[in-house]
């Protein structure tokens, strides 16, 4: 069975103005859309086809590049979107005591956060993620993906331009700074962080 394109959780113009609704419908309906079809196009008609998006992505990586690249990025895009909510709460209980634990303050964590993702070169994503038991910033270039190996993610912001550029122009730091005040979903990293399994791609698709 292809992979499907997972629906945004919230409508496009949910996050503005940290995020517009132009922004949302390309970046979603566009870009997003294109990954999936791109992954689609390329395992039919292998058993490949059957397999879950996860296995897919650690089965090409180091290997097929492109498929790599367009399986990620749809895995990518879609813990993204749960990342973000116009009412994504604030960190509490379990969540807020590791990162006091981990980084001292939740404005130390927000203020590395924003500071690697601006000086992160190019393109690719910042995750908060949980390396066994210890709380951690992550970032991994291009496409490449937590999906697949350790830390374990709880969260991520995409740094493409794409993810910005029409809302923010080329000021990174306006966007992160947009995205951790008012749009980051904390109550989902505190749901990945006491979940005792990972995030599926396949299980955002079914509870939608
Ligand atoms: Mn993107």
């Amino acid at each position: 069975m292809p992979i499907s394109l997972t629906p945004l959780p919230y409508g496009t113009d949910a996050l503005a103005p940290a995020i517009s609704a132009e922004t949302l419908e390309v970046h979603h309906g566009k870009h997003h859309k294109a990954y999936v079809d791109k992954t689609n196009a390329a395992i039919a008609g292998t058993p490949r086809d059957q397999a879950p998006l996860e296995q897919i992505i650690g089965e090409a990586r180091g290997g097929d590049h492109k498929l790599f690249n367009n399986a990620a990025q749809s895995w990518n895009h879609a813990f993204y979107w749960a990342s973000l909510s116009p009412d994504g709460g604030t960190p509490g209980g379990a969540l807020l005591e590791r990162i006091e634990r981990d980084f001292g303050s939740l404005d130390a964590l927000t203020g590395q956060l924003a500071r690697q993702g601006a000086d992160h070169f190019a393109s690719g994503w910042v995750w908060l993620a949980d390396e066994a038991g210890t709380l951690k910033v992550v970032e991994t270039h291009d496409a490449d993906t937590l999906a697949d190996q350790s830390p374990r993610p709880l969260l991520v912001i995409d740094l493409w331009e794409h993810a910005y550029y029409l809302d923010h122009k080329n000021v990174r730091p306006d966007y992160l700074k947009a995205v951790l005040g008012e749009v980051l979903n904390w109550d989902f990293a505190a749901r990945n962080l006491s979940r005792g399994d990972r995030w599926t791609y396949a299980g955002a698709c079914s509870a939608a």
